[in-house]
């Protein structure tokens, strides 16, 4: 056989059978990196593609180190940056806030103007109260409604401190901060922000079932859950780009008491657990606003969330009320598929 008749079939094996195996080799040279750990009291899946196990292992190992200060940094009542805040806002003192908290306290301010006060971070004696400032709350009495109406009446407000730089006096001392309707969500962006900067770009942080999710998973994108209040699963959404899906939801922290359930998003104007919802899903860019916002809008419940999602410039909604019928703006009812039969449907008008 000549020389050049070997090459040739040479070449022709290699196109046809060692070429496709050595392409699939480098699509395969880099598989997802899954882990978990504990965070803000609930376990964060992490998954990132793209780079080698050892980078994403470091990344990992990084972001549960920031998960950590951030839940040190925020606790309303433990000693910490925040703990300390809520004591300084108390004695009705100007003093300066530690640069932890001020992004939130700015924030905050934001989210409670833009609500119309549904979204209260003010609240944190209310909370405190109910006893939802725990994360296991126990089989008890709900407050004396004395006491309930003796909190309403001091109407703490995101208002009621004033910043002037980083110096903060608060002119209600009953205000006390809880950043319980929206730490986690933005605590997710700065967790994304530092994997950006450590050369990831695709990558799913998911605390709970709440999360944000960037680039895609190997050109396919990421596919996400909507939890049934009653336990399973409700619909599913495709996410990819850079997008947060966060649920606020009556069975994430309650306790029952003689047959009723109290759960953890209070109305600000009544004092007692939001009525009319059952769970609501927003879907935003950032992880901060979503989470604001889907405490804010379970707050408003199935008659006023639209206003309040035009207000905080939410497009995607999608509420369960107690009767089980499903409110969604149209632009979400596009992207979600429900898993068993279509429950009731009501579609918003303006958005
Ligand atoms: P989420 O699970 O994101 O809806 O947040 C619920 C948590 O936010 C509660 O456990 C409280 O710490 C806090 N919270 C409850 N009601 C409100 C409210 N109306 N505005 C702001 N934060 C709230
Ligand atoms: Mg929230």
């Amino acid at each position: 056989m000549d020389v050049g008749r070997v090459n040739t079939i040479f070449k022709l094996w290699f196109w046809v059978l060692l070429a496709p195996l050595m392409l699939m080799g480098c699509q395969v040279e880099h598989p997802a990196y899954n882990t978990r750990f504990m965070a803000f009291g609930t376990l964060v899946d992490l998954s990132i593609i793209g780079v080698d196990r050892d980078s994403a292992q470091e990344a990992a190992r990084a972001l549960e180190q920031d998960f950590a200060f951030m839940h040190q940094a925020w606790h309303a009542w433990d000693p910490g940056p925040l703990g300390r805040v809520n004591r300084l806002i108390a004695k009705g003192e100007d003093f300066s806030v530690p640069p932890s908290v001020l992004p939130l306290i700015r924030l905050g301010k934001l989210y409670a103007e833009q609500s119309g006060g549904l979204f209260n971070p003010a609240i944190g004696r209310l909370i405190n109260l109910w006893g939802f400032h725990t994360d296991a709350p126990e089989y008890r009495p709900p407050p004396p409604p004395e006491a309930i109406r003796t909190l309403l009446k001091s109407s703490p407000d995101m208002a009621d401190l004033e910043l002037d730089g980083i110096m903060l006096r608060s002119t209600n001392l009953e205000v006390q901060l809880d950043f319980g309707g929206f730490g986690k969500g933005y605590g997710i962006d700065l967790a994304i922000a530092h994997l950006r900067e450590m050369g990831i770009h695709n990558a799913i942080i998911n605390a709970g079932g709440d999360l944000r999710a960037i680039g895609d998973r190997g050109g396919r994108p990421w596919r996400i859950a909507i939890r049934r209040p009653s336990g399973g699963v409700l619909a599913i959404i495709e996410v990819s780009g850079d997008e947060s899906v966060f649920t606020s939801g009556d069975y994430e922290r309650n306790f029952v008491y003689e047959g009723k359930t109290y759960h953890h998003i209070i109305d600000p104007r009544t004092g007692y657990p939001a009525q009319g919802s059952r769970s609501l899903t927003v879907l935003h860019t950032d992880a901060a606003t979503a989470d604001a916002a889907a405490t804010a809008l379970y707050v408003a419940g199935p008659n006023d969330w639209i206003t309040v999602a035009l207000a905080m410039g939410i497009k995607y909604v999608l509420l369960m009320d107690d009767t089980g019928t499903i409110h969604m703006t149209p632009a979400m009812a596009r992207r979600v598929e429900f898993m068993d039969q279509e429950p009731d449907i009501k579609l918003s008008e303006p958005l």
